[in-house]
């Protein structure tokens, strides 16, 4: 990899740009440096703490590789989505995620142990993940940028050659020409006030946009989450346990998390107050929940609130993108956008693919951001490669 100084502007040559460093770019990155490419990876926060994934804890589509119960995992969210997934990337996403995880195993992430001995890789925690993929994607020899927004793509003769931005510590440029880009600059949830989401204001989807990429399932991008009036934690699924309440108690009838969830909207919008308490959960249940997500009762404990006993207020957060399931249009199974040289993962591409119309919310995402991330990783690095050897 080359690496100049033309004027106060940082100037690198590699194979392989990646734009973005959540799981998606992480793994992207991993893998295209596995194929012996050069690559420089750019965040505009800090690759390992930013982004929508290192703060929280994460559910995952990991399932055994039986029939059945593959089948089953596919039904689900095939049908909720209103059959709109594709069953051949389902299978994809499903394969290369098990192998994923289970990679991560071999790398030294801890999964929790039951009595029985039994490893639960369905989930992950944010930090403990990211930490430990900055350190492999450094270890791998990837050149990271953190603190550098990329602001725009560069064209080259083929279609995109790479990206300019800037460094927001120093103020300088930065820019990278490279033989293929990978987009994963995650969802856009612009001002949601939610966790990990203050970086993710859409910027992949724009600059893919300028060099002529499609979107495709935008309208799927409504998604909002429920969250105390007090917090940023947006963990939707344990409100799966909640029963829901005006200020004196009485019960609001029909919200709900999963189907309820309008009727909350529409008290909130005739400015009625609506309060959770999350009384469903059996009591043997509680410890493991907080366990599952620290962060979740972070906020609840630094305000007295025992949320198992206590009637607090919630709000709707939008989610956009992130927990919607929109994105740049994917062409092939490498993640090829419609432009040559562009790659798009994660949440920055679309995920109807697995999701169809549903949210991806509660384990796709997680399962496409790192399996697509790979998938990215690895064409961008071929696609790299080909363009070297045609030279
Ligand atoms: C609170 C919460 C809980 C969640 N729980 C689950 C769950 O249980 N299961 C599940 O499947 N999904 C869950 N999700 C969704 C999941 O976190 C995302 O799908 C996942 O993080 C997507 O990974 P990503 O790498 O595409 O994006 P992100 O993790 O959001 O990372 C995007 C990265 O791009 C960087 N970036 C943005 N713009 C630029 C730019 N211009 N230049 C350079 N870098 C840029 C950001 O700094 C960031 O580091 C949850 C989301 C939230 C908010």
């Amino acid at each position: 990899m080359s690496s100049r100084m033309q004027g106060s502007t940082l100037q690198l040559e590699a194979d392989v740009l990646v734009i973005g460093g959540g799981p998606a770019g992480a793994w992207a990155a991993l893998t295209a440096a596995a194929k012996g490419s050069n690559v420089v990876l750019a965040d505009k926060g800090f690759c390992g703490s930013s982004g929508a994934t290192a703060p929280s804890g994460t559910g995952v589509w990991y399932v055994e590789p039986e029939a059945r119960q593959r089948q089953e995992a596919k039904m689900s969210r095939y049908l909720m989505g209103g059959r709109l997934a594709e069953n051949e990337w389902m299978d994809r996403v499903l394969e290369q995620t098990y192998e994923n995880m289970n990679r991560l195993g071999g790398w030294g992430y801890s999964f929790p142990v039951d009595p029985d001995g039994g490893i639960f890789r369905r989930g992950l925690q944010g930090p403990e993940y990211m930490r430990l993929m900055r350190k492999l994607v450094k270890r791998a020899g990837v050149k990271i940028l953190d603190h550098s927004p990329a602001l725009e793509l560069l064209a080259d003769e083929h279609g995109v050659g790479g990206a300019a931005g800037v460094s927001t510590q120093g103020g300088d440029p930065w820019r990278v020409t490279a033989g293929a880009v990978v987009i994963a600059t995650g969802g856009c949830a612009f001002l949601s006030k939610a966790l990990g989401c203050n970086v993710l204001t859409g910027d992949g989807y724009l600059m893919a946009a300028e060099a002529g990429a499609e979107m495709s399932g935008m309208e799927f991008s409504n998604a909002y989450a429920i969250s105390p009036t007090f917090s940023s934690v947006t963990k939707t699924a344990y409100y799966r346990y909640a029963s829901f309440y005006y200020e004196d108690g009485t019960v609001v009838e029909g919200a709900g998390s999963t189907k309820g969830r309008s009727v909350i909207a529409k008290k909130l919008l005739e400015n009625r107050q609506v309060y959770a308490r999350l009384d469903q959960a059996p009591a043997d249940l509680q410890p493991l929940l907080r366990v599952a997500q620290t962060n979740f009762f972070l906020p609840f404990d630094r305000m007295g609130i025992d949320p198992f006993k206590d009637m607090f207020p919630v709000t709707l957060r939008l989610e956009g993108t992130v927990r919607g399931t929109g994105g740049i249009h994917i062409v092939d199974e490498t993640c090829a956008t419609k432009v040559p040289g562009l790659y798009a993962a994660g949440d920055a591409a679309t995920r109807e693919l697995i999701c169809g119309g549903f949210t991806g919310g509660g384990s796709h995402n997680a399962a496409w951001a790192m399996s697509s991330g790979s998938f990215a990783g690895e064409g961008a690095a071929d696609y790299a490669i080909a363009r070297t050897a045609c030279r």
